[in-house]
C-alpha cells in the first residue's frame, strides 16, 4: 500500500520511519511512504501556500490552488481515497483503519493554521479524518497516527498475523494482561497460572482477563456486539467476584 502526504512540514516525517515495524515495513517494501511539500504545487515566485479568510477574523487559511495540484499530479486513479485530517472528520478507529487497506493507495492531506479553505473539503476530499476531540496545531502528528494504525493491518507489517488479532478492539474487547520476567517483581508477582504450562487453562484465563478489563474499562465495546454464551457465563461471575470483594 502506498500513502501520500501532502504538508507544508515535510521535515515532521522523519522519526516515524527511523524505527521499528514502520521502517521495516518500508524496507520490506510492504509499505511506500511518500511526502510531498505543498509548497512544490505552488505557481507563485513567493511559493505562498496560505493567506488571510475572506469576511477577516485571525490566523490564516490554505489555499486551495496548490492543495488541489497536488491531489491531482500524487493521485494514480480516480477512485483513490483522499482525506484531509481535521478535527471535524469521521472519528478514527480501528474499524476506519481497517476499512482504508482496501486500498493501494491513500492520499492524507495536513492542514495548519485555521484550517484550509472549505473548496477542498466540499469538492476535492473524500472525507476528513480526526484522531479524537482535540485541536492539533497541525494534521502531521494525525496523518502518522492514520500511516501507522492502518499499516498494521496491512499482511506481514505485523510480525505473527495473531499479534494484529490479539490486539485491543479486534475481537470487540481489551487486550489481556502481558507479564514479562522478572517473576517477583519486589513482592509484585506474575500470576501462577502462566506458568502452569497448561495452554488451555493460560487461553481461558486471558480469555477471562481480557473480558474482565473491557467491562471495568470499556463497557460501551461490550454492548456494541452479541456476547458467547461462554463470555455471557463468564461476564456473569466477573460481576458476582467483584460484588464479593
Ligand atoms: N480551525 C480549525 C477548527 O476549529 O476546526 C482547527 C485548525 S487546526 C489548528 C489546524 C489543522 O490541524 C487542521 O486543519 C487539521 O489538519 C489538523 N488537526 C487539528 N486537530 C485535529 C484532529 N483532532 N484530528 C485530525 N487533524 C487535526
Amino acid at each position: 500500500m502506498r500513502f501520500d502526504i501532502i504538508t507544508i512540514f515535510p521535515g515532521i516525517f522523519g522519526s516515524l520511519f527511523s524505527g521499528g515495524i514502520i521502517k521495516q515495513a518500508l524496507e520490506r517494501g510492504l509499505i511506500e511512504i511518500h511526502i510531498h511539500d505543498l509548497r512544490n504545487f505552488t505557481l507563485d515566485k513567493h511559493r505562498q501556500v496560505d493567506d488571510r479568510p475572506f469576511g477577516g477574523g485571525r490566523g490564516m487559511v490554505l489555499k486551495p490552488e496548490p492543495i488541489f495540484a497536488a491531489v491531482e499530479s500524487i493521485r494514480q486513479a480516480e477512485k483513490t481515497p483522499v482525506y484531509l485530517l481535521s478535527p471535524q472528520g469521521r472519528r478514527f478507529d480501528f474499524r476506519f483503519a481497517e476499512e482504508l487497506t482496501q486500498h493501494s493507495q491513500l492520499i492524507l492531506i495536513c492542514g495548519r493554521y485555521e484550517g484550509v479553505d472549505e473548496r477542498v473539503i466540499q469538492f476535492l476530499v473524500s472525507g476528513e479524518i480526526s484522531i479524537g476531540d482535540y485541536i492539533l496545531t497541525g494534521g502531521e502528528p494525525a496523518a502518522m497516527v492514520v500511516v501507522d494504525a492502518v499499516s498494521r493491518f496491512i499482511p506481514n507489517v505485523v510480525g505473527k498475523s495473531e499479534s494484529v488479532r490479539d490486539d485491543s478492539f479486534f475481537e470487540g474487547r481489551l487486550d489481556f494482561p502481558q507479564y514479562t520476567r522478572p517473576r517477583d517483581f519486589r513482592g509484585m508477582k506474575v500470576p501462577e497460572v502462566l506458568f502452569s504450562g497448561d495452554h488451555d487453562k493460560i487461553s481461558s484465563w486471558r480469555k477471562r482477563k481480557s473480558l474482565e478489563k473491557t467491562w471495568l474499562l470499556r463497557p460501551d465495546l461490550l454492548e456494541n456486539r452479541e456476547l458467547s454464551p461462554e463470555e455471557k457465563k463468564a461476564l456473569k461471575e466477573i460481576k458476582s467476584e467483584r460484588k464479593e470483594r
